[in-house]
């Protein structure tokens, strides 16, 4: 009954006092040297409160309750601290796989809807150009009937690391479904998108697809449009109208957005 007493009534006084303050600063920090600086601290003042209370005459008792009391306090913030970290960090893997392609590692569309906006609204309030790319992949059909679905995936990731390596890291890269990506570029004109967007078809159609030693030739329609203060879906909705008339004249090139009343 004593050691009960002993171990569990102070424990149960600092509970109140000293644990709750110290669970908050876990969910904030949660660190393991910051748990042990807390309680270190809060027994630090414990004894010497204690010290003053009864002249210097501390009993071997109260430093035991008080390592005891301490110690269980300091696994209390350890646990917490550990599964507080390991939810933030399951959180964030959760975060980045629904953002994410998992075929190609490049972002998805969702992740496209919910940052997209804020390069409009950037390039809005800088004045600064703003070019918005689609394309699609020709006949991806007819390479997945001839060579075999593994060899149209194989293609979807080579495909993705070469427009990887001509990108710049400020562009928006998105797997927006299928064999359909968009390429959101700050900073650009329309003739410098034309231009990249040339850059990437002439390098997808010269690069050299291989599956079990079959060479696939791979080309891409491309649609290009600028930004001129529209919202979103209208901004993609002139991206694939190029992209369409890309298609329509032929596949394997790049077409700009030009304004037609009937699509509208
Ligand atoms: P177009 O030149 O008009 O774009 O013709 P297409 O054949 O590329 O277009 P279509 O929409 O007819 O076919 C797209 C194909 O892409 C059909 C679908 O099976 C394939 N596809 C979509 N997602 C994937 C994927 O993740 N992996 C593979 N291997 N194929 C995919
Ligand atoms: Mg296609
Ligand atoms: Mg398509």
């Amino acid at each position: 009954m004593s050691i009960i007493s002993n171990i569990l009534f102070p424990f149960l006084s600092l509970w109140v006092l000293f644990i709750l303050p110290g669970l908050g600063l876990m969910t904030l920090l949660p660190n393991p040297f910051i748990a042990t600086l807390y309680m270190t601290g809060i027994g630090v003042i414990r004894y010497f409160s204690q010290y003053q209370a009864v002249s210097g005459q501390v009993s071997i008792d109260f430093v035991i309750r008080l390592i005891t009391s301490c110690f269980v306090g300091l696994i209390i913030l350890f646990v917490v601290a550990y599964f507080v970290k390991k939810t933030t960090s399951l959180i964030k893997d959760l975060e980045h796989l629904s953002l994410t392609d998992n075929l190609t590692a490049v972002y998805n569309r969702r992740y496209f809807e919910l940052y997209a906006d804020n390069y409009l609204v950037d390039s809005s309030l800088s004045n600064k150009p703003l070019c918005l790319l689609v394309f699609d992949i020709d006949h991806f059909k007819a390479i997945n009937d001839t060579f075999g679905h593994n060899a149209g995936d194989l293609i979807l990731q080579k495909l993705t690391q070469a427009v990887q390596m001509t990108i710049r890291k400020t562009d928006m890269f998105i797997r927006m479904g299928g064999e359909e990506f968009a390429l959101l570029m700050p900073n650009t004109t329309l003739k410098d998108g034309i231009k990249l967007a040339e850059k990437i078809r002439i390098k997808i159609a010269h690069s050299t697809f291989h599956y079990k030693d079959r060479l696939i030739p791979v080309t891409i329609s491309t649609g290009v449009t600028q930004f001129t203060d529209e919202s979103l879906d209208e901004l993609m909705y002139k991206a694939d109208i190029a992209l369409y008339e890309a298609k329509k004249s032929g596949r394997n090139r790049v077409s700009t957005f030009q304004y037609n009343p009937h699509d509208f």
